[in-house]
């Protein structure tokens, strides 16, 4: 495995790779690896023949009170990781290669980058397709992976490479979750046990509204309400929405016909917890 911080050597590599009729395929991800990285990195094993697994933390997707410098780095053991799994490079530039000085160029997908996370985290999404559009024209992959863990964040990349004509597949991945449904986040390392107690409220709010949603149980409408009831009467959860939308605009679910998803993000101690479920529409689960 190639692991390397050189964009001159990591560009070497995917050229031979790619001259030999190789298939290219691109994991990013901010490092501290977990199943849900791996998990992408297996399905990009299966699915491509040449696997670049880029780890970054990028500065320009944290905003100015986020936790860009506590955020967990552990290089050498996800070096371990990756070898283990057989990928076949890994890029980990340091910020001045991504980010040249004087840089000044940025990628935002309009609209969607605003609502959601985009309005509870201003900027946030603006660094994401700004950094992504970078790795990409480093890597050059046939094929990226990303998870459904970050919902929007897949939904805007996905915008993003239709509309500039990035000659990109975006592949989209099941959420990992531990046995008792908590979704795996690089962030869980932050929290306590009695916090992670707490934060398992969010999954089971959420499989709750899609069983609700599917049964018949309750409509859409109504699922909302009660998801919003049920977590804003947690202890030690703050809530920063819960809404059920149209999995494909993130409109309010309006044609019963609609793919839905129930997306989540609240604050647990200091840590910053997502998650989303998809929903079929009622009637047909
Ligand atoms: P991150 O390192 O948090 O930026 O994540 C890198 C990639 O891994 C993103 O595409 C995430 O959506 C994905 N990812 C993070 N957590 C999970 C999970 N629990 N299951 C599947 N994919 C995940």
């Amino acid at each position: 495995m190639l692991a390397t911080a050189s964009l001159d050597e990591l560009r070497a590599a995917v050229r031979e790779a790619r001259a030999a009729g190789k298939r290219i395929g691109c994991v990013p991800t901010m490092g501290a690896l977990h199943a849900g990285h791996l998990s992408l990195m297996r399905s990009a094993l299966n699915e491509t023949d040449y696997v670049v697994v880029t780890i970054f933390v990028n500065p320009t997707q944290f905003g100015p009170n986020e936790d860009f410098d506590r955020y967990p780095r552990q290089l050498d053991k996800d070096l371990e990781l990756c070898r283990g799994l057989g990928v076949h490079c890994v890029f980990h530039p340091d910020v001045q290669t991504m980010y040249p000085p004087d840089d000044a160029t940025i990628v935002e997908v309009q609209g969607l980058s605003t609502i959601l996370e985009g309005e509870h985290r201003p900027g946030h999404f603006r660094g994401v397709t700004t950094v992504v559009t970078k790795l990409f024209h480093a890597v050059q992959p046939d094929v990226a992976f990303f998870g459904q863990k970050d919902f929007q964040q897949q939904l805007i990349l996905r915008r993003m490479v239709r509309d500039l004509l990035m000659p990109i597949r975006i592949r989209t991945c099941p959420t990992v979750r531990d046995p008792d449904g908590l979704a795996l986040s690089s962030r869980n390392a932050y929290l306590t046990a009695d916090e992670r107690r707490t934060a398992l409220n969010i999954s089971r709010a959420l499989f709750r509204a899609r069983e609700a949603i599917e049964s018949g149980e309750l409509s859409v409408a109504e699922a909302e309400k009660r998801l919003v009831q049920v977590l804003s009467s947690v202890p030690g959860l703050k809530l920063d929405y819960a809404v059920i939308r149209n999995a494909e605009t993130l409109d309010p679910a309006e044609n019963t016909g609609d793919q839905l998803v129930g997306l989540v993000a609240a604050r647990v101690g200091t840590t910053r917890l997502i998650d989303n479920v998809l929903i079929s529409p009622p009637g047909t689960a």
